[in-house]
């Protein structure tokens, strides 16, 4: 880990009041990045405590958990074991990916994974629907690719357009094969004790390989997990229960989220709103996952936006020990994990350790 920079000036008590961001979510993918303009957009306008500034003037430094590098890591394990189970059983993985519509943002996604399969040895399928293609087509799609024993991963590309029942195309992927990991089943076991999920979800199974990776303990410790949607959220509290952390939920409706928040050791937050972790929501010394990936307006920026987390990184790697940066933190390791859970996938159908 690096030591983190103070590169990221937003949140800074001077800029916070001289420029306040216009902040929206823009819309990502079901396992890259959630977008909606609908969400309230929260300025980094206001004061900070003496206590805190002074923390801040101390000018302490988190570690940088960097997600981009350990991504490429794991990347580069995978693509090792996938060479050995060539040459050991002529079988390569197969991820089945079904994009319905023409959505650019989609259509990135899709590439980039296929990408990403390409340069670690998985071999992907794509399947391309019309915007206006029945729910019949999709289901048939995912009922090929359930029976082709060639393919060991499904995943269909999210969201799908409104007239398609997401939950009824979910359902349909084999849980065998269910690698985004948000199969109710799947779910289901992650939270019951003594069962085990076959396929984890890929952004918060990528929160929890960056701690481990980082040599973070999470036995014993206080966790705080804000957001509980159903890809990021609710599963990451699970799984750092199952890592024996006692975990705490902080959602649109809790009650002083950041003296909650302040306990943690660790932070995983997956709220989508732009700045909203301040510094002085961190406890001096914790462990700050941030998922969110927000878009804010930045007239600098060819693009006329860029993209912050929910924590304000400038104040927290004042008062944390360790933080992911947005981008760069979570975001590389959910297509890591993706790819993971399909080796993952194969070696169970070859019966491989
Ligand atoms: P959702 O909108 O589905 O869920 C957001 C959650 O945050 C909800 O549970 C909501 O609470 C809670 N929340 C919203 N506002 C607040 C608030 N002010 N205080 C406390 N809790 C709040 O989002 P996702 O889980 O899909 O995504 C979350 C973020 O993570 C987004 O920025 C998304 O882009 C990013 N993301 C990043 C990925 C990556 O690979 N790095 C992958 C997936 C998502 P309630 O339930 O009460 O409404």
């Amino acid at each position: 880990m690096a030591a983190a920079s103070t590169m990221f000036s937003d949140c800074s008590p001077s800029s916070m009041t001289a420029r306040l961001l216009p902040l929206r979510r823009i819309h990502i993918d079901s396992t890259l990045f959630r977008s909606s303009i609908s969400s309230p957009p929260l300025p980094c306008r206001r004061t900070i405590s003496s206590a805190f500034a002074a923390r801040m003037s101390a000018e302490t430094s988190a570690k940088v958990i960097d997600g981009k590098s350990i991504a490429k890591q794991i990347r580069d394990e995978i693509n090792i074991e996938i060479s050995r189970m060539k040459d050991a059983t002529g079988v390569v993985p197969g991820l089945a990916v079904i994009l319905v519509g023409s959505r650019k943002d989609s259509q990135t996604y899709v590439r980039n994974k296929k990408k990403a399969c390409e340069a670690v040895g998985v071999t992907s399928h794509e399947v391309n629907l019309s915007e206006d293609c029945t729910e019949e087509e999709v289901l048939n799609s995912i009922a090929g690719f359930n029976n082709d024993p060639s393919i060991h991963g499904i995943l269909v590309q999210l969201p799908l357009p409104r007239h398609i029942d997401e939950e009824n195309i979910l359902n349909s992927v084999s849980i065998e094969k269910d690698v985004d990991g948000f199969h109710p089943l799947n779910i289901g076991r992650l939270a019951m004790r003594g069962r085990e999920p076959l396929f984890v979800p890929c952004t918060p199974k990528g929160c929890i390989e960056l701690l481990h990776r980082s040599g973070v303990e999470i036995k014993g410790k206080k966790a705080v997990v804000i957001g509980r949607s159903n890809i990021v959220g609710m599963p990451a509290a699970l799984l750092l229960q199952r890592e024996n952390a006692t975990v705490t939920i902080v959602h649109s409706y809790t009650k002083n989220p950041e003296e909650i928040t302040r306990q943690a050791d660790i932070v995983i937050s997956a709220a989508g709103v732009a700045n909203m972790v301040r510094g002085s929501w961190i406890k001096p010394g914790g462990v700050v996952i941030d998922v969110g990936i927000n878009a804010v307006d930045d007239p600098e920026s060819h693009r006329g936006y860029r993209l912050v987390g929910d924590v304000c990184y400038q104040e927290a790697c004042t008062v944390a020990s360790a933080i992911t940066p947005v981008p760069g933190g979570v975001g590389p390791m959910t297509i890591a994990m993706l790819l993971s859970n399909t080796l993952s996938s194969a070696k169970r159908v070859l019966n491989l350790k």
